[in-house]
């Protein structure tokens, strides 16, 4: 067989590769296909808790995480990109309405030293 790493052809029974030395036995084949469900699941672990830490930046994740398509992640990430995006929507009314308290608790506040 070929080795995955570095290409070279090494005796099938060898559980590393002569030439470079990285594992070439079946388990380690299989490894990619499972990390990567992992990372998937680590998008959605990290979109969900951003959701709640930084709304607009886990409803941000949670989409990049939607677009991977996965379905042990798929909820997860659709319900972080609602959360993150209900909370970055009322943060933003919050901070809007804030402000506009704000401007005119300024105004009444400083109009005597104005006037
Ligand atoms: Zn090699």
């Amino acid at each position: 067989m070929f080795c995955k790493n570095c290409g070279k052809e090494i005796p099938d029974e060898s559980k590393y590769c002569t030439f470079c030395g990285s594992p070439v036995n079946p388990e380690a084949t299989q490894k990619p296909s499972s990390s990567s469900s992992n990372d998937v699941d680590v998008v959605s672990i990290l979109a969900i808790v951003f959701s709640f830490l930084v709304p607009p930046l886990g409803c941000l994740i949670g989409a990049i995480g939607l677009s991977n398509k996965n379905k042990s992640g798929h909820s997860l990430c659709l319900a972080s990109t609602i959360v993150g995006g209900i909370l970055s929507l009322a943060i933003a009314a919050f901070l809007i309405v804030w402000l506009v308290f704000f401007f005119e608790w300024s105004t009444n506040y400083f109009s005597p030293f104005i006037s």
